[in-house]
Protein backbone atom coordinates (compact mmCIF):
# COMPACT_ATOMS: atom_id res chain seq x y z
CA UNK A 1 0.00 0.00 0.00
CA UNK A 2 2.43 2.58 -1.36
CA UNK A 3 1.63 6.43 -0.81
CA UNK A 4 -0.90 6.15 1.81
CA UNK A 5 -2.37 9.03 3.21
CA UNK A 6 -2.31 9.25 6.82
CA UNK A 7 -4.26 11.05 9.59
CA UNK A 8 -1.93 14.61 9.06
CA UNK A 9 -1.81 14.24 5.37
CA UNK A 10 0.97 12.84 5.18
CA UNK A 11 2.50 10.43 2.67
CA UNK A 12 4.00 7.08 3.48
CA UNK A 13 4.98 3.73 2.67
CA UNK A 14 4.58 0.46 4.55
CA UNK A 15 6.86 -2.42 4.75
CA UNK A 16 6.40 -4.99 7.32
CA UNK A 17 3.85 -2.98 9.01
CA UNK A 18 5.59 -0.46 9.77
CA UNK A 19 5.12 2.86 7.85
CA UNK A 20 7.61 5.68 7.56
CA UNK A 21 6.42 9.30 5.68
CA UNK A 22 8.42 10.07 2.62
CA UNK A 23 9.13 13.15 4.39
CA UNK A 24 11.02 10.65 6.88
CA UNK A 25 7.82 11.50 9.54
CA UNK A 26 6.49 8.04 11.08
CA UNK A 27 3.17 9.86 11.34
CA UNK A 28 2.83 8.89 15.25
CA UNK A 29 1.64 11.79 17.15
CA UNK A 30 4.36 10.70 19.76
CA UNK A 31 7.39 10.82 16.76
CA UNK A 32 9.19 14.12 19.01
CA UNK A 33 8.62 12.22 22.71
CA UNK A 34 11.84 12.07 23.56
CA UNK A 35 12.94 7.90 24.50
CA UNK A 36 13.62 7.65 28.22
CA UNK A 37 16.94 6.01 29.82
CA UNK A 38 16.31 2.93 31.45
CA UNK A 39 16.38 3.18 35.43
CA UNK A 40 19.53 3.39 36.57
CA UNK A 41 19.16 0.93 39.89
CA UNK A 42 17.22 -1.56 37.27
CA UNK A 43 19.20 -1.17 34.14
CA UNK A 44 21.86 -2.76 36.64
CA UNK A 45 20.07 -5.87 37.27
CA UNK A 46 19.34 -6.01 33.78
CA UNK A 47 22.76 -5.78 32.96
CA UNK A 48 23.79 -8.46 35.34
CA UNK A 49 20.94 -11.13 34.39
CA UNK A 50 22.37 -10.43 30.41
CA UNK A 51 25.96 -11.75 31.88
CA UNK A 52 26.93 -15.24 31.00
CA UNK A 53 29.79 -15.20 33.22
CA UNK A 54 29.88 -17.88 35.70
CA UNK A 55 31.59 -15.38 38.07
CA UNK A 56 28.92 -12.95 37.89
CA UNK A 57 28.22 -11.17 40.93
CA UNK A 58 25.16 -8.75 41.95
CA UNK A 59 25.68 -5.78 44.52
CA UNK A 60 23.20 -3.55 42.81
CA UNK A 61 19.84 -4.58 43.77
CA UNK A 62 17.91 -3.70 46.81
CA UNK A 63 16.44 -6.74 48.35
CA UNK A 64 17.87 -9.30 51.00
CA UNK A 65 19.86 -12.66 49.16
CA UNK A 66 20.20 -15.31 51.29
CA UNK A 67 24.04 -17.23 52.02
CA UNK A 68 22.90 -18.55 48.23
CA UNK A 69 22.62 -15.39 46.70
CA UNK A 70 18.79 -16.26 46.47
CA UNK A 71 15.72 -14.81 47.41
CA UNK A 72 13.95 -15.04 50.50
CA UNK A 73 10.35 -15.46 51.33
CA UNK A 74 10.24 -15.09 55.11
CA UNK A 75 9.16 -18.46 57.24
CA UNK A 76 6.63 -16.10 58.58
CA UNK A 77 5.65 -14.90 55.40
CA UNK A 78 5.02 -18.76 54.84
CA UNK A 79 3.05 -19.72 57.78
CA UNK A 80 0.52 -16.53 57.19
CA UNK A 81 0.28 -17.01 53.45
CA UNK A 82 -0.74 -21.09 54.35
CA UNK A 83 -3.42 -19.96 56.63
CA UNK A 84 -4.52 -16.95 53.86
CA UNK A 85 -4.72 -19.69 51.44
CA UNK A 86 -7.50 -22.31 53.29
CA UNK A 87 -9.07 -19.13 54.63
CA UNK A 88 -12.43 -19.54 53.25
CA UNK A 89 -13.67 -16.28 53.91
CA UNK A 90 -10.85 -14.33 52.56
CA UNK A 91 -12.24 -12.39 48.86
CA UNK A 92 -11.43 -10.65 46.33
CA UNK A 93 -13.47 -7.83 47.02
CA UNK A 94 -12.29 -3.52 46.91
CA UNK A 95 -10.37 -2.85 49.96
CA UNK A 96 -11.45 0.82 51.40
CA UNK A 97 -9.93 3.44 49.46
CA UNK A 98 -7.62 4.41 52.61
CA UNK A 99 -6.90 0.24 52.34
CA UNK A 100 -7.08 -2.44 55.27
CA UNK A 101 -7.75 -1.08 58.21
CA UNK A 102 -6.30 -3.78 60.58
CA UNK A 103 -2.84 -3.24 58.29
CA UNK A 104 -2.69 0.71 59.01
CA UNK A 105 -3.60 0.52 62.31
CA UNK A 106 -0.79 -1.55 63.03
CA UNK A 107 1.39 0.14 60.88
CA UNK A 108 1.10 3.57 62.90
CA UNK A 109 1.84 1.29 65.71
CA UNK A 110 4.72 0.14 64.73
CA UNK A 111 6.18 3.46 63.51
CA UNK A 112 4.84 5.53 66.61
CA UNK A 113 4.81 2.50 69.35
CA UNK A 114 1.65 1.24 71.13
CA UNK A 115 1.46 3.65 73.73
CA UNK A 116 2.17 6.87 71.08
CA UNK A 117 0.72 10.10 72.71
CA UNK A 118 -0.08 10.89 69.08
CA UNK A 119 -2.33 7.74 68.68
CA UNK A 120 -4.12 7.77 72.26
CA UNK A 121 -4.85 11.37 71.77
CA UNK A 122 -6.11 10.08 67.84
CA UNK A 123 -3.95 12.92 66.14
CA UNK A 124 -2.30 9.54 64.09
CA UNK A 125 -3.55 8.28 61.12
CA UNK A 126 -2.85 6.25 58.18
CA UNK A 127 -3.52 5.67 54.70
CA UNK A 128 -2.17 2.48 52.49
CA UNK A 129 -0.29 3.00 49.59
CA UNK A 130 1.38 1.38 46.96
CA UNK A 131 4.41 0.25 49.36
CA UNK A 132 7.00 2.97 50.29
CA UNK A 133 6.85 4.96 47.03
CA UNK A 134 3.44 5.18 46.91
CA UNK A 135 3.32 6.62 50.07
CA UNK A 136 5.66 9.00 49.71
CA UNK A 137 4.19 9.85 46.09
CA UNK A 138 0.53 10.56 48.22
CA UNK A 139 2.54 12.57 50.78
CA UNK A 140 4.35 14.83 48.55
CA UNK A 141 1.01 15.62 46.36
CA UNK A 142 -0.72 16.64 49.91
CA UNK A 143 2.30 18.48 50.70
CA UNK A 144 2.99 20.06 46.91
CA UNK A 145 -0.96 21.27 46.76
CA UNK A 146 -1.74 22.27 50.33
CA UNK A 147 2.22 23.43 52.08
CA UNK A 148 2.50 26.66 52.02
CA UNK A 149 6.07 26.35 51.09
CA UNK A 150 6.89 25.19 47.13
CA UNK A 151 10.54 24.38 48.37
CA UNK A 152 11.35 20.96 49.10
CA UNK A 153 14.37 19.56 50.26
CA UNK A 154 16.43 15.79 49.09
CA UNK A 155 19.99 14.83 51.66
CA UNK A 156 22.65 15.00 49.60
CA UNK A 157 23.04 11.96 48.22
CA UNK A 158 19.50 10.41 48.24
CA UNK A 159 17.42 7.61 46.60
CA UNK A 160 16.76 8.39 42.56
CA UNK A 161 13.27 8.26 42.95
CA UNK A 162 13.10 11.30 45.80
CA UNK A 163 13.89 13.69 42.56
CA UNK A 164 11.46 11.88 39.81
CA UNK A 165 8.70 11.61 42.65
CA UNK A 166 9.40 15.56 43.76
CA UNK A 167 9.24 16.97 40.26
CA UNK A 168 6.43 14.95 39.30
CA UNK A 169 4.11 16.21 41.69
CA UNK A 170 4.86 19.58 40.38
CA UNK A 171 8.10 20.91 42.90
CA UNK A 172 10.57 22.75 40.73
CA UNK A 173 12.37 24.18 43.93
CA UNK A 174 14.31 20.67 44.54
CA UNK A 175 16.67 21.82 46.61
CA UNK A 176 19.59 19.34 48.28
CA UNK A 177 20.70 19.89 52.26
CA UNK A 178 24.10 18.41 52.79
CA UNK A 179 24.49 14.82 54.74
CA UNK A 180 27.55 12.72 53.57
CA UNK A 181 31.03 14.06 53.65
CA UNK A 182 33.33 12.52 51.44
CA UNK A 183 36.39 12.98 53.61
CA UNK A 184 34.97 11.06 56.83
CA UNK A 185 32.58 8.89 54.79
CA UNK A 186 30.47 9.80 57.56
CA UNK A 187 27.22 12.35 58.46
CA UNK A 188 28.19 15.75 57.55
CA UNK A 189 26.71 17.15 60.65
CA UNK A 190 27.08 20.93 60.56
CA UNK A 191 26.86 20.82 57.20
CA UNK A 192 23.20 19.70 57.54
CA UNK A 193 22.54 21.82 60.50
CA UNK A 194 23.39 24.94 58.01
CA UNK A 195 21.19 24.02 55.58
CA UNK A 196 17.97 23.69 57.60
CA UNK A 197 18.69 26.81 59.56
CA UNK A 198 19.23 29.08 55.77
CA UNK A 199 16.29 26.56 53.97
CA UNK A 200 13.22 28.85 54.06
CA UNK A 201 10.29 28.92 56.70
CA UNK A 202 7.81 25.88 56.04
CA UNK A 203 10.04 23.83 53.29
CA UNK A 204 9.63 20.56 53.15
CA UNK A 205 12.54 18.19 53.99
CA UNK A 206 12.53 14.24 53.47
CA UNK A 207 14.77 12.46 56.43
CA UNK A 208 15.38 9.01 55.97
CA UNK A 209 14.28 7.43 59.18
CA UNK A 210 17.22 4.82 59.44
CA UNK A 211 19.83 2.71 56.81
CA UNK A 212 19.96 6.08 55.07
CA UNK A 213 19.78 4.94 51.05
CA UNK A 214 22.64 4.59 49.64
CA UNK A 215 25.16 5.80 51.93
CA UNK A 216 24.16 3.57 55.22
CA UNK A 217 25.23 6.80 57.47
CA UNK A 218 22.42 7.56 60.15
CA UNK A 219 22.54 10.20 62.62
CA UNK A 220 23.44 9.10 66.24
CA UNK A 221 20.32 9.62 68.84
CA UNK A 222 22.17 12.99 70.21
CA UNK A 223 22.61 14.42 66.58
CA UNK A 224 18.63 13.31 65.99
CA UNK A 225 17.58 15.88 68.74
CA UNK A 226 19.76 18.33 67.30
CA UNK A 227 18.53 18.01 64.10
CA UNK A 228 14.72 17.62 65.25
CA UNK A 229 14.99 20.77 67.37
CA UNK A 230 16.42 23.34 64.00
CA UNK A 231 13.34 21.55 62.26
CA UNK A 232 11.07 22.41 64.66
CA UNK A 233 12.68 26.02 64.96
CA UNK A 234 12.08 26.33 61.39
CA UNK A 235 8.67 24.99 60.99
CA UNK A 236 9.89 22.85 58.79
CA UNK A 237 7.75 20.25 57.17
CA UNK A 238 9.21 16.32 57.33
CA UNK A 239 8.30 13.39 55.40
CA UNK A 240 10.29 10.59 57.14
CA UNK A 241 11.31 8.23 54.51
CA UNK A 242 11.07 4.46 56.24
CA UNK A 243 11.77 1.87 54.04
CA UNK A 244 14.03 -0.01 56.27
CA UNK A 245 12.41 -0.04 59.72
CA UNK A 246 14.22 -3.10 61.63
CA UNK A 247 16.19 -3.32 58.83
CA UNK A 248 19.50 -1.02 60.74
CA UNK A 249 19.29 -2.53 64.10
CA UNK A 250 17.32 -5.60 63.71
CA UNK A 251 14.83 -3.64 66.31
CA UNK A 252 12.25 -2.12 64.69
CA UNK A 253 11.60 0.15 67.81
CA UNK A 254 15.22 1.53 67.73
CA UNK A 255 15.49 2.04 64.13
CA UNK A 256 12.65 4.79 64.12
CA UNK A 257 14.48 6.51 67.30
CA UNK A 258 13.74 9.89 65.06
CA UNK A 259 10.13 9.46 64.54
CA UNK A 260 9.15 9.06 68.06
CA UNK A 261 11.05 11.88 68.83
CA UNK A 262 9.34 14.13 66.59
CA UNK A 263 6.26 12.86 68.32
CA UNK A 264 7.48 13.74 71.94
CA UNK A 265 8.63 17.41 70.78
CA UNK A 266 5.47 17.99 69.78
CA UNK A 267 5.73 17.98 65.82
CA UNK A 268 3.76 17.68 63.20
CA UNK A 269 4.99 15.13 60.15
CA UNK A 270 4.40 12.44 57.31
CA UNK A 271 5.81 8.97 57.31
CA UNK A 272 6.29 6.83 54.31
CA UNK A 273 6.42 2.92 55.73
CA UNK A 274 7.61 0.40 52.81
CA UNK A 275 7.33 -3.30 54.06
CA UNK A 276 8.98 -3.76 51.16
CA UNK A 277 12.70 -5.12 52.65
CA UNK A 278 11.60 -5.41 56.35
CA UNK A 279 8.77 -8.05 55.08
CA UNK A 280 10.40 -9.11 51.84
CA UNK A 281 6.92 -8.21 50.57
CA UNK A 282 9.02 -6.41 47.29
CA UNK A 283 6.63 -6.83 44.82
CA UNK A 284 2.95 -7.10 46.70
CA UNK A 285 3.55 -3.17 47.24
CA UNK A 286 3.06 -2.94 51.03
CA UNK A 287 3.30 0.46 52.73
CA UNK A 288 1.12 4.03 54.21
CA UNK A 289 1.34 7.17 54.67
CA UNK A 290 1.17 7.87 58.56
CA UNK A 291 0.70 11.04 59.35
CA UNK A 292 0.96 13.45 62.71
CA UNK A 293 -1.05 16.53 63.42
CA UNK A 294 -1.59 18.60 65.76
CA UNK A 295 -6.05 17.80 66.55
CA UNK A 296 -7.93 14.71 65.79
CA UNK A 297 -9.94 17.61 63.90
CA UNK A 298 -7.03 18.38 61.52
CA UNK A 299 -6.26 14.61 61.49
CA UNK A 300 -9.67 13.69 59.84
CA UNK A 301 -9.43 16.67 57.51
CA UNK A 302 -6.12 15.45 56.30
CA UNK A 303 -6.74 12.30 56.04
CA UNK A 304 -10.02 12.76 53.92
CA UNK A 305 -7.98 15.08 51.58
CA UNK A 306 -5.48 11.75 51.11
CA UNK A 307 -8.50 9.51 50.49
CA UNK A 308 -9.50 11.86 47.75
CA UNK A 309 -5.65 11.29 46.07
CA UNK A 310 -5.80 7.94 46.54
CA UNK A 311 -8.90 7.25 44.68
CA UNK A 312 -7.84 9.57 41.91
CA UNK A 313 -4.72 7.74 41.55
CA UNK A 314 -5.09 4.30 42.15
CA UNK A 315 -8.44 3.99 43.83
CA UNK A 316 -7.56 1.64 46.06
CA UNK A 317 -4.84 -0.77 47.19
CA UNK A 318 -4.14 -4.30 47.16
CA UNK A 319 -4.67 -6.60 50.01
CA UNK A 320 -2.09 -9.82 50.08
CA UNK A 321 0.91 -7.83 51.90
CA UNK A 322 -1.27 -5.61 53.67
CA UNK A 323 -3.20 -8.56 55.32
CA UNK A 324 0.30 -10.58 55.75
CA UNK A 325 1.49 -7.43 57.66
CA UNK A 326 -1.65 -6.91 59.56
CA UNK A 327 -1.99 -10.50 61.06
CA UNK A 328 2.07 -10.87 61.58
CA UNK A 329 1.78 -7.41 63.52
CA UNK A 330 -1.16 -7.96 65.02
CA UNK A 331 -0.59 -11.69 66.76
CA UNK A 332 2.42 -11.47 69.25
CA UNK A 333 4.11 -14.89 68.20
CA UNK A 334 3.86 -14.24 65.21
CA UNK A 335 5.32 -10.47 65.56
CA UNK A 336 8.22 -12.44 67.56
CA UNK A 337 8.69 -14.69 64.55
CA UNK A 338 9.07 -12.00 62.07
CA UNK A 339 11.85 -9.94 64.65
CA UNK A 340 13.45 -13.23 64.73
CA UNK A 341 13.22 -13.70 60.84
CA UNK A 342 14.68 -9.65 60.51
CA UNK A 343 17.47 -10.75 62.94
CA UNK A 344 18.02 -13.35 60.40
CA UNK A 345 18.65 -11.00 57.93
CA UNK A 346 20.41 -8.12 59.56
CA UNK A 347 22.94 -10.42 61.26
CA UNK A 348 23.71 -11.93 57.82
CA UNK A 349 24.14 -8.39 56.56
CA UNK A 350 26.50 -7.51 59.73
CA UNK A 351 28.60 -10.76 59.31
CA UNK A 352 29.37 -9.63 55.55
CA UNK A 353 30.11 -6.49 56.89
CA UNK A 354 33.07 -7.51 58.93
CA UNK A 355 33.87 -10.53 56.59
CA UNK A 356 34.67 -8.00 53.62
CA UNK A 357 36.07 -5.51 55.49
CA UNK A 358 39.00 -8.24 57.19
CA UNK A 359 39.45 -9.72 53.78
CA UNK A 360 40.03 -6.30 52.09
CA UNK A 361 42.63 -6.02 55.26
CA UNK A 362 43.94 -9.06 55.05
CA UNK A 363 44.65 -9.05 51.18
CA UNK A 364 45.95 -5.61 51.54
CA UNK A 365 43.42 -3.16 49.70
CA UNK A 366 45.44 -0.12 49.69
CA UNK A 367 42.81 3.00 51.68
CA UNK A 368 41.20 2.80 54.69
CA UNK A 369 37.47 -0.01 54.52
CA UNK A 370 36.36 1.30 57.88
CA UNK A 371 32.93 2.62 56.93
CA UNK A 372 32.17 -1.09 55.43
CA UNK A 373 31.67 -1.41 59.45
CA UNK A 374 30.85 1.69 60.58
CA UNK A 375 27.97 2.52 58.16
CA UNK A 376 24.26 0.13 58.97
CA UNK A 377 21.20 -1.06 56.93
CA UNK A 378 21.67 -2.84 53.51
CA UNK A 379 24.10 -0.51 51.94
CA UNK A 380 28.00 0.62 51.53
CA UNK A 381 28.86 3.50 50.26
CA UNK A 382 32.00 2.11 49.36
CA UNK A 383 33.33 5.62 47.80
CA UNK A 384 34.75 3.90 44.45
CA UNK A 385 34.76 6.54 41.59
CA UNK A 386 33.28 5.43 38.42
CA UNK A 387 36.24 3.92 36.87
CA UNK A 388 36.54 1.74 39.67
CA UNK A 389 33.16 0.63 39.39
CA UNK A 390 33.34 0.16 35.47
CA UNK A 391 36.69 -2.26 35.83
CA UNK A 392 35.17 -3.90 38.64
CA UNK A 393 32.06 -4.69 36.26
CA UNK A 394 34.14 -5.08 33.00
CA UNK A 395 37.01 -6.66 34.02
CA UNK A 396 34.99 -9.10 37.13
CA UNK A 397 31.54 -9.01 36.39
CA UNK A 398 30.79 -7.47 39.74
CA UNK A 399 27.29 -5.05 39.23
CA UNK A 400 26.95 -1.93 41.24
CA UNK A 401 25.51 1.12 41.35
CA UNK A 402 27.59 4.30 39.45
CA UNK A 403 27.94 6.30 42.47
CA UNK A 404 29.72 2.99 44.26
CA UNK A 405 27.02 1.86 46.45
CA UNK A 406 26.60 -1.99 47.00
CA UNK A 407 24.10 -4.34 48.20
CA UNK A 408 25.75 -6.23 51.79
CA UNK A 409 23.48 -8.87 50.72
CA UNK A 410 24.85 -9.62 47.41
CA UNK A 411 27.84 -10.85 49.14
CA UNK A 412 27.85 -14.98 50.31
CA UNK A 413 30.57 -16.93 51.41
CA UNK A 414 31.03 -18.17 48.51
CA UNK A 415 32.29 -14.82 46.60
CA UNK A 416 33.24 -12.50 49.38
CA UNK A 417 36.68 -13.68 48.65
CA UNK A 418 36.66 -12.81 45.07
CA UNK A 419 34.87 -9.45 45.34
CA UNK A 420 37.64 -8.47 48.25
CA UNK A 421 40.10 -9.24 45.20
CA UNK A 422 38.48 -7.66 42.35
CA UNK A 423 38.17 -4.12 44.65
CA UNK A 424 41.90 -5.03 45.60
CA UNK A 425 42.66 -4.71 41.64
CA UNK A 426 40.44 -2.20 40.86
CA UNK A 427 41.54 0.36 43.67
CA UNK A 428 45.54 -0.55 42.57
CA UNK A 429 44.66 0.00 38.98
CA UNK A 430 42.52 2.88 38.76
CA UNK A 431 44.04 5.22 42.17
CA UNK A 432 41.52 7.91 42.23
CA UNK A 433 43.14 10.66 40.31
CA UNK A 434 42.23 7.92 36.99
N1 LIG B 1 12.70 5.03 50.04
C1 LIG B 1 13.93 4.52 50.02
C2 LIG B 1 15.04 5.30 50.62
C3 LIG B 1 14.17 3.28 49.43
O1 LIG B 1 15.40 2.79 49.43
C4 LIG B 1 13.09 2.57 48.88
C5 LIG B 1 13.32 1.23 48.25
N2 LIG B 1 14.37 1.12 47.43
C6 LIG B 1 11.81 3.14 48.94
C7 LIG B 1 11.66 4.37 49.53
C8 LIG B 1 10.56 2.55 48.41
O2 LIG B 1 10.48 1.24 48.19
P1 LIG B 1 9.11 0.50 47.91
O3 LIG B 1 8.30 1.36 47.03
O4 LIG B 1 9.52 -0.78 47.29
O5 LIG B 1 8.49 0.29 49.23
Amino acid sequence: MEGAVIGNGVHTTEGKGVRVATNGSTGSVFENVKLCPPDAIFNVKNKYVADKSPNKVNLGVGAYRTEKGEPWVLPVVRTIEAQMSVDSVLNHEYLAIDGLRAFTDASSRLLLGDSSLAITQNRACGVQALSGTGAIRLGLTFLFQNNSSKTIYLSNPTWGNHNGIASAVGYTDVRQYRYYKKETKGLDFEGMIQDIKEAPEGAVFILHTCAHNPTGVDPSTSQWKEILTVIKEKNIFVLFDTAYQGFASGDPDKDVFAVREAVKMGMEFFAAQSFSKNFGLYNERTGQLCCVLKTPEVTTIVKSQLVVICRRMWSNPPNHGARIVATALNNPSLKQEWIENLTTMTSRIHSMRTELHSALRANGTPGNWDHIIKQIGMFTFTGLTNSQVEHLTNKYHIYLLKNGRINMCGLNPSNIEYVAKALKDAVTACPESC
